[in-house]
C-alpha cells in the first residue's frame, strides 16, 4: 500500500509548486477532458523505486463557518489525520508568521508524524534561512527549495522513512498471496458499497473479516468466481460492523484514494435513486488521474420504473461523459442482479489495460493514423512522427517518437488516442499517449 504524505502549509508558501514537481511526471500525460470535475490537489509521485501518494491542502485554507469551504476544510483536517506522514511547509523568504503558529498547533493536535520544511531557500544559508522556525518547536528543518528542487528528494525520501516506520508491520503473506485482478470498489457513502462486497463474497465472509484483530487499515481479499482469481482492495471503508452499529459512513478521500492507487480495475458505484453528484463526479476524477481500468455500477437499478430509467440515462451522458472509454452496467446489489456482466466488463478493462502492443503493431497502427489525418503545421513547424513504441500498461502508455512533436495540438492528440484504442479495441481502460522527439 503506497504511503500518504500531506502537504501544509498557509497560501503562497510553495505548497502546489512542490506539489506538481512531485507529480509531475504523471501530470503531462492527463489528457484534458471536457466536462471532468478537475480536482488538482491529489498525485501520485515516486523517489527511485519508491511510490506515493501525495495532497495538497491548498487552496483549502480559509476558516469558513459552512458552504463548500467549510467542507473542505473539513476534508482537509480528515485527509491531514489519514496521512501517513505531514509535510509542514513554510517560506523561508518571509520568516514565522502568526499563521504558521495557528497551523503548528493544528498539527499537534492531530498526532501525525509531521517534517517541517523551509522552502525558497535557494541560495540562502542553512542557519539564517531556518533560525525564524526553531520557535515552533519542531525540531532540524529541512530545507528546500521546491522551484528549483534542492533538497525535495531527499526530504521525500525522508517522509517514506518516517512513513514506514509508522507502519504496524504487515501480516505475513497468507498461502492465497494475492493473485489475479486488483479491483477496488469506490463511490460516497449508501452507494452500496458494502452491499455488492457482500454480495460477492458471501455475508460470512465479510463479517469474518471484520472480526476483532483482524481489522487492519486496509486489507485484500481474494476471491474466486467461475474459475477466476480476483482480490478485493478493501479500505476499512467498506466492510460494515454488522447492521446493529451502522452509522453514516465519512467519505475518506485518503481511503479511496489509496484503494484506486492499488487497483487494477477501479469499479466506480453510483446510486441510480439518486441524482450524479459533484462528489460521485469527484471520484471518478480520481480514478482518471490514477489512470486504472474503470467499470461504473449504476446500483440501485431494482424497482425503477421505464422513465426515471430512462431520465438517469440521459442525466449519466451528460455529466458523466468524460467516461465514455469505460463500461457502464445497471445493476442490484441487493437482488443480485446484473453482476454476472459486471464481472465480465471488470475481465475486459483489466484484460486491456495490461494489453502488450507491440512496436510493429503500434507503429503500423501509427501510419495508418497518419495517412488518414496528419498533425497540423503549427508557423513553419510540421511534426514528424515516426514511430511508436509501449511505455507501459494499467494505463498502456504509447510513446510516439519523432521530430517537432510538441508542436502537437490536443485534437490531434485526442484523434491518436481514439484511433490506437479502436485499432486495439481497448475498452475500459485510459490509454495515455506521450510524445518523445529527437533532435
Ligand atoms: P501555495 O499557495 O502554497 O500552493 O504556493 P505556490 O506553489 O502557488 O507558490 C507561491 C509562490 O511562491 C509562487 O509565486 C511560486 O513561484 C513561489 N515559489 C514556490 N516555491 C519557491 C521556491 O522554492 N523559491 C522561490 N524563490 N519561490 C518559490
Ligand atoms: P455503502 O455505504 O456504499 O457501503 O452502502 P450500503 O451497502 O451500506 O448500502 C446503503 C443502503 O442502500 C442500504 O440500506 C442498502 O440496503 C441499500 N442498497 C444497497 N444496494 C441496493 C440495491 O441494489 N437496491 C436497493 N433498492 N437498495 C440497495
Amino acid at each position: 500500500m503506497k504511503p500518504v504524505i500531506a502537504l501544509v502549509g498557509r497560501p503562497n508558501v510553495g505548497k502546489s509548486t512542490l506539489f506538481n514537481r512531485l507529480t509531475r511526471s504523471r501530470d503531462a500525460l492527463v489528457a484534458d477532458l471536457p466536462g471532468l470535475t478537475r480536482d488538482r490537489h491529489y498525485g501520485e509521485g515516486r523517489v527511485g523505486e519508491r511510490p506515493f501518494l501525495v495532497i495538497d491542502t491548498g487552496g483549502f485554507e480559509p476558516v469558513a463557518k459552512d458552504g463548500i469551504m467549510y467542507e473542505m476544510a473539513k476534508q482537509t483536517k480528515q485527509a491531514v489525520v489519514e496521512a501517513d506522514v505531514v509535510v509542514f511547509i513554510v517560506d523561508g523568504r518571509q520568516g514565522l508568521t502568526p499563521h504558521d503558529k495557528t497551523i503548528t498547533d493544528f498539527l499537534r493536535k492531530c498526532g501525525r508524524p509531521v517534517l517541517l520544511v523551509v522552502n525558497k531557500s535557494e541560495g540562502m544559508k542553512y542557519t539564517s534561512v531556518t533560525a525564524d522556525f526553531y520557535e515552533l518547536g519542531m525540531g532540524d528543518p529541512y530545507v528546500i527549495s521546491a522551484a528549483h528542487g534542492d533538497g525535495v528528494a531527499d526530504l521525500v525520501t525522508e517522509a517514506l522513512d518516517v512513513a514506514e516506520a509508522q507502519r504496524t508491520p504487515e501480516p505475513e503473506p497468507e498461502e492465497t498471496a494475492v493473485r489475479g485482478t486488483k479491483i477496488a470498489i469506490v463511490g460516497r457513502p449508501n452507494v452500496g458499497k458494502s452491499t455488492l462486497v457482500n454480495t460477492l463474497l458471501g455475508e460470512e465472509r465479510v463479517i469474518a473479516f471484520d472480526m476483532p484483530g483482524t481489522t487492519r487499515d486496509s486489507i485484500e481479499i481474494p476471491f474466486e468466481r467461475e474459475g477466476r482469481h480476483y482480490t478485493l482492495i478493501d479500505t476499512a471503508g467498506i466492510r460494515r460492523r454488522g447492521k446493529v452499529f451502522e452509522a453514516i459512513e465519512k467519505f475518506s478521500v485518503v481511503k479511496t484514494l489509496k484503494s484506486i492507487s492499488d487497483a487494477n480495475v477501479v469499479l466506480l458505484l453510483l446510486d441510480a435513486q439518486q441524482d450524479i453528484s459533484e462528489q460521485d463526479a469527484h471520484i471518478a476524477g480520481f480514478v482518471l488521474e490514477s489512470g486504472r481500468a474503470l467499470v461504473v455500477g449504476v446500483n440501485k437499478w431494482d424497482g425503477m420504473e421505464s422513465d426515471q430509467r430512462n431520465q438517469i440515462k440521459m442525466d449519466l451522458e451528460r455529466k458523466l461523459n468524460f467516461l465514455s472509454f469505460a463500461k457502464f452496467h445497471f445493476i442490484s446489489a441487493l437482488k443480485s442482479t446484473g453482476i454476472g456482466p459486471l464481472m465480465k466488463s471488470i475481465d475486459s478493462a483489466y484484460a486491456a489495460a495490461m494489453a502488450k502492443l507491440s512496436t510493429p503493431r503500434l507503429t503500423r497502427a501509427l501510419e495508418e493514423a497518419l495517412e488518414h489525418q496528419q498533425p497540423r503545421r503549427k508557423g513553419s513547424i510540421r511534426p514528424k512522427l515516426r514511430y511508436a513504441h509501449q511505455g507501459g500498461q494499467n494505463p498502456p502508455v504509447v510513446v510516439i517518437h519523432g521530430n517537432a512533436l510538441e508542436a502537437i495540438d490536443d485534437n490531434y492528440k485526442r484523434y491518436l488516442e481514439k484511433h490506437f484504442r479502436e485499432t486495439f479495441s481497448l475498452v475500459g481502460t485510459p490509454l495515455r499517449i506521450e510524445f518523445r522527439s529527437g533532435k
